[in-house]
């Protein structure tokens, strides 16, 4: 695992910096006191560090020089400084360090640690950029990667149109206005015809002259703009940040509206949705829909044996379990307490009863691990499943209920099936 690198001369605030980050990302966190230490550890384990926390002022390097070294060697570094002119600032941030803090603000610790675990995230953000200059696309896609973020360019507005298509994970569109084909406010209003503001976001580019132009963005649907010319990096990153924030608060928000929060498994209100489109593309399509409804047996015993929580253990490996048997174009959910539902495309009678049998069998035969892993216990479950599309959904629900019902009847851990 890849180490922090601690760079701080002050005894205390080193101590108390030092303890925070290994609680915060629970990982060793190396602390040199000198510039001379710090060069020191660098040649001898380069590569070991993932990011870097520097102090400005060190007695050996009062300007800043340990950030050369650090961010030299490729680590993401932040600066710690207890004062900021605007000098200092730009000569900060031309050293591509990710952010700085002020040490003297009694939230500087919680801020940087915000800001270390967002460049974490970031890895996981792609960003399109849109410019017809190859300079600016270079200058913007270092600046981004300073932030770790992932980035593809586009020379013009089809090109980006076309990567959109490809790449529907983009949470942010940076694009120029001035541009061959298509200029930036065409390029929003296109792009937003078919992705909404839920969906990503986009920032405008121009050059001072056009003073119009940001109130032309936004009309055509961008979420922010940026001057230029004249922006100041700190600025750009906070914009950008903020936009991919917004973005991943409202993927979030919808994800967590489709799932079940015990097991991570869609929940009943999804199954609903998704499954009337599996249906309706089945029908089209004219391919084998199945539907089966998987009930844990004799749970309540499990409950009253062990307990609630262990309980609670059993439906979520029940769960895993299940999820890891479909494939990814099938629907699985938690119906209610125990019981899940399976929709299944392209799936045979015969294919069905092998499949579900497997996972009957799969389930009586894993054992389920509780109380730190060190014990455990085994469950079964009945299966009943619909292996003919009905005339509806609910009807193949109702079909596959029956069954079950007859598994259940038939003495359990085992599955009834529709034919
Ligand atoms: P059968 O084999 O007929 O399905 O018997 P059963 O005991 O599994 O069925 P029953 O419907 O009688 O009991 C289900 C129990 O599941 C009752 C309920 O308290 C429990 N249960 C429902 N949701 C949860 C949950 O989220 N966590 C836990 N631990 N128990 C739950
Ligand atoms: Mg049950
Ligand atoms: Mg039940």
């Amino acid at each position: 695992m890849k180490q922090l690198l601690l760079v701080e001369d002050s005894v205390m605030f080193g101590r108390l910096t030092k303890a925070r980050l290994e609680a915060e990302f629970d990982r060793p966190v190396y602390w040199t006191k000198s510039y001379a230490e710090t060069v020191k550890i660098l040649d001898l384990a380069d590569n070991n560090f993932s990011m870097a926390l520097l102090d400005l002022n060190l007695p050996d390097a009062p300007n800043g020089e340990v950030i050369d070294q650090v961010v030299g060697r490729g680590i993401t570094s932040f600066v710690f400084t207890s004062n900021m002119s605007n000098s200092l600032r730009d000569q900060v941030w031309s050293k591509k360090v990710a952010d700085y803090i002020l040490k003297d603000d009694p939230n500087s610790l919680d801020y940087i640690i915000t800001a270390m675990k967002r460049l974490q995230k970031n890895e996981d953000s792609l960003i399109l950029l849109v410019d017809d200059s190859r300079l600016y696309r270079t200058n913007l896609a270092e600046l981004l990667y300073v932030q770790k973020f992932r980035v593809v360019a586009a020379r013009n507005g089809p090109e980006a149109l076309e990567i959109l298509q490809k790449h529907p994970e983009i949470k942010l569109v940076i694009t120029d206005y001035n541009m061959p084909q298509m200029d930036g406010c065409l390029l929003c209003q296109m792009i937003r015809a078919e992705f909404t503001q839920e969906d990503l976001a986009i920032i405008g580019l121009s050059s001072e002259e056009d003073k119009g132009i940001g109130a032309r963005f936004i009309k055509s649907g961008a979420n922010d703009f940026i001057t230029k010319d004249s922006f100041l990096v700190e600025e750009f990153y906070c914009r950008v940040n903020q936009c991919v924030e917004n973005i991943d608060l409202i993927r979030q928000i919808k994800e967590s509206a489709v799932r079940d929060f015990l097991t991570g498994l869609y929940n009943r209100r999804y199954f609903f949705n998704g499954g009337e489109m599996l249906f309706a593309s089945s029908i089209r399509d004219q391919i084998d829909l199945v539907c089966a409804m998987v009930d844990i047996d004799l749970f309540k015993r499990v409950n009253d044996t062990y307990g609630h929580d262990v309980g609670d253990l059993v439906i979520q490996q029940v769960a895993a379990l299940l999820q890891n048997r479909i494939r990814a174009t099938d629907i699985v959910a938690r119906f209610g307490g125990e019981e899940f539902c399976i929709l299944a495309v392209n799936m045979g009678i015969s294919e069905a009863k092998v499949v579900f049998d497997d996972i009957r069998r799969m389930i009586a035969n894993t054992p389920i691990l509780y109380d730190n892993q060190q014990k455990s216990l085994h469950v079964s479950v009945s299966i009943g499943v619909c292996v003919e599309r009905t005339e509806s959904l609910e009807q193949m629900i109702k079909v596959a209920d029956d069954f079950l019902y007859k598994a259940k009847k038939s003495g359990r851990n085992c599955i009834r099936v529709s034919f």
